[in-house]
């Protein structure tokens, strides 16, 4: 187009001729893909789709074919592989067209148009398995070999203002075409061509409430085609900045940070309860000074209102945010709390009159009525989603849909979805079916589940169980070294997640490595407050942490050993039951609690009074606190015996002085693992099952326990001991 933009300031212009050269013409288009994907001013999280049509070697014929390859469902620019794209033969894609035509009812919307979306398995180049987006007539019904459709803040804020379509003759001097809002699918990718068959100079078109479509012959063309349009409409916003007056103006002041934090940590796990009465839902705080700016000003309220535009957004924000008229100045935090569950209320009252009015007579089941995004002066704006990762996309979006409402309201009147199009995407019998696709949530999806003890031994491998199950896991630990590293392990194995949003810890993944000393009450609040912030709540507790206090050569245990056995294996225990019980009453949802107990609790024996008593304590623990914490939480005992493997409660001077104890020989020169071997092959002789147990076992209880599996059961302790008819509980 004439006159681009010579520089980019909006946009990073990455592209690498020397490394797009070594690359193949299928990875030249990831390449671009991540590029573009890379600038959240560009597209968001799994937001856009690009496209490359290739001359490949038919499999069958081994003559060339005219080959599409475009991003399928569900991927994400950023992060996409080659495995992220759909291939089709063009022909046969281009061929659907009659099938569509001989429908005697089409165009948007129809029963035809999504029935297209199965056909194009039928186009399907070189078995690949990846299955194409609604968008792929978009790409294939534009005859240019390279496409890109991204959701930009600057097009989309075009797009979203009252006068788009003289905007985008404003902006772009008529190289750039206009369509008003439809429903992505095959009839607008007929829409498309049209307008281009109109007019053959135009290299991309507004889509109006969505995002930007454009063209080129050539891929590093296309890219920079990308760029130059968002900088272009980039610039145009910038000269109408309002500076003070944004959104405005205005009209609240944020609290200083420790007090912003101590708001949260007072009013997150409250929140999450009133959120997740039908379903438990993670939470992510984003609190970005952009995000201040809106959430302070005095068209916050007008503004989120009106909803999110590009579809995209809309998906997770839902038709609207709830937003809390408070003054982080002039009222309290249990005034914020009153005015969250008013609001509520009506947000759910709102939810349930929209889907009334839109729904059609074949519309799936009204879903979650509750808001996905809640806006608060001085606090910004706390996402809810099924995961960390899906909050944290949801806070990702909001505060783009921000960033366009900002820049559409210097440069015009920014306008949401219509209603019933929101509906038609929301309720779309497309997405129903994706939804219903999706494997069944694993028992501890949802759950935030605190592994006390996790840097080693049974915690870790307790963390290690739940994380499997879907839980998100906070590893505390004495040593925040040990913790980190057990969290890090999960992080490694289940993924970061997608999503670029959360401040401070609450941009955290699904597991996170926390410093905890239980037989500090200040340092069990302070890991208590983090989890609030990390994840906006708790679920369950699981206590591995404790010690034993191996008597002296003498055979006697000192004075302060004794008192330090019962602080971290009885009081300690205590505490976080205490101060996680404040949590579980402020989120009124049900959870449990398991303490580690041991079968020494119930055998005497000589040599280990300090600790068999103490857990004797803790096994009566157990009982008391089932009893106080009923209703809401379940409290049950995990007594495991004598496991060797792995545990620091197994110090090579212990592991000695018990080979000693049972009179079975042993030299001083061998290493500790063989050692604890003997021990654990010693102890297993002395069980029903004859087997060495293993921390895995001990896991796997510590986790059914904390699961629905065991909704019926509290109070109780679980022995794991192989079987010791001397530890039968009674
Ligand atoms: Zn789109």
């Amino acid at each position: 187009m004439p006159d681009q933009p010579e520089e980019f300031r909006h946009v990073d212009d990455l592209w690498d001729d020397a490394a797009a050269a070594a690359l193949d013409p299928v990875e030249r288009l990831r390449y671009r893909s991540n590029l573009l994907g890379a600038d959240q001013r560009i597209t968001n999280t799994g937001g856009g789709n690009t496209s490359a049509k290739l001359t490949q070697t038919d499999p069958l014929t081994r003559e060339p074919v005219d080959v599409m390859w475009v991003k399928g469902s569900g991927g994400d620019l950023r992060t996409a592989t080659r495995a992220n794209f759909a291939s089709f033969y063009m022909d046969k894609l281009l061929g659907l067209e009659t099938l569509y035509d001989q429908a005697e009812v089409k165009g948007p919307k129809t029963e035809i148009e999504d029935s297209m979306v199965e056909m194009y398995r039928h186009a399907v180049f070189g078995l690949n398995p990846t299955t194409g987006s609604i968008d792929t007539p978009l790409h294939s019904f534009i005859h240019f070999a390279h496409v890109d459709h991204m959701h930009p803040i600057s097009a989309i804020a075009i797009a979203a203002s009252a006068d788009q379509e003289a905007l985008t003759a404003e902006v772009f001097g008529g190289t750039v075409g206009w369509v008003p809002w439809q429903r992505p699918g095959f009839d607008l990718g007929l829409v498309m061509r049209e307008k281009l068959k109109e007019n053959p100079n135009l290299v991309g078109l507004v889509m109006g409430q969505h995002g930007l479509i454009n063209w080129a012959a050539g891929d590093k063309e296309c890219y920079k085609l990308t760029l130059s349009l968002v900088e272009r409409a980039a610039r145009f916003i910038e000269g109408f900045d309002k500076g003070a007056q944004t959104f405005g103006g205005q009209k609240y002041q944020s609290p200083d940070g420790p007090a912003r934090e101590r708001l949260l940590i007072h009013i997150l796990p409250r929140l999450r309860g009133m959120v997740s009465q039908r379903q438990r839902f993670i939470g992510t705080v984003h609190a970005t000074d952009r995000v201040l700016e809106f959430a302070n000003s005095h068209d916050a309220a007008r503004l989120a209102e009106l909803g999110t535009s590009c579809p995209d957004h809309f998906l997770r924000t839902k038709i609207k945010p709830l937003f809390v008229d408070w003054d982080p100045q002039a009222e309290t935090a249990d005034a914020l709390l009153q005015k969250l569950e008013q609001g509520l209320a009506r947000y759910r009252a709102d939810y349930t009159a929209y889907y009334e009015a839109c729904r059609r007579p074949n519309s799936p089941a009204m879903r979650d009525p509750n808001p996905t995004v809640i806006v608060i002066p001085g606090l910004g704006l706390i996402a809810w989603g099924k995961t960390k990762s899906e909050s944290r996309v949801t806070a990702e979006f909001y505060s783009l849909a921000i960033e366009v409402m900002r820049a559409s309201e210097s440069i015009s009147r920014y306008q949401g979805l219509p209603r019933q199009e929101a509906f038609d995407i929301e309720y779309w019998l497309l997405e129903e079916a994706k939804l219903k696709r999706m494997p069944a949530e694993k028992d501890l999806a949802r759950n935030v589940v605190v592994v006390i003890g996790a840097g080693s031994g049974i915690g870790k491998a307790v963390a290690h169980r739940v994380a499997r199950e879907g839980a998100h896991v906070v590893c505390a630990d004495l040593s925040l070294a040990a913790a980190q590293e057990t969290a890090e392990e999960l992080v490694k194995l289940y993924g970061l997640g997608i999503g670029v949003a959360g401040t401070g810890i609450s941009g955290c993944g699904p597991a996170i490595g926390l410093a905890a000393d239980v037989t500090r009450r200040e340092s069990i609040q302070a890991l208590f407050d983090q989890v609030i912030l990390a994840y906006g709540g708790l679920d369950n507790v699981i206590v591995t942490a404790g010690i034993f206090a191996a008597p002296g050569p003498d055979g006697h245990v000192s004075d302060d050993r004794w008192a330090q056995s019962y602080a971290v294996n009885v009081i300690g225990s205590h505490t976080v039951a205490d101060v996680a019980r404040s949590v579980w009453q402020a989120q009124g949802l049900t959870g449990s609690l398991v303490i580690t107990t041991s079968v020494n609790a119930v055998v005497a024996k000589p040599g280990s009074l300090a600790y068999d008593t103490s857990k004797a304590a803790a096994n009566h623990l157990v009982r008391e606190l089932a009893v106080e914490l009923a209703p809401l939480v379940r409290v049950n005992g995990l007594a495991p015996a004598t496991v060797v493997e792995g545990s620091s409660m197994f110090p090579r001077d212990r592991v000695i002085s018990s080979l000693s104890k049972y009179k079975l020989s042993f030299d001083e020169s061998e290493t500790t693992d063989a050692l604890r071997n003997k021990l654990a092959a010693f102890y297993a002789q002395r069980t029903l099952t004859k087997a060495p147990i293993t921390l895995a076992d001990q896991a796997e209880v510590a986790y059914l326990l904390s699961t629905s599996k065991f909704s019926k059961t509290t109070g109780q302790v679980i022995t794991v001991d192989g079987g010791l008819p001397d530890a039968f509980l009674r």
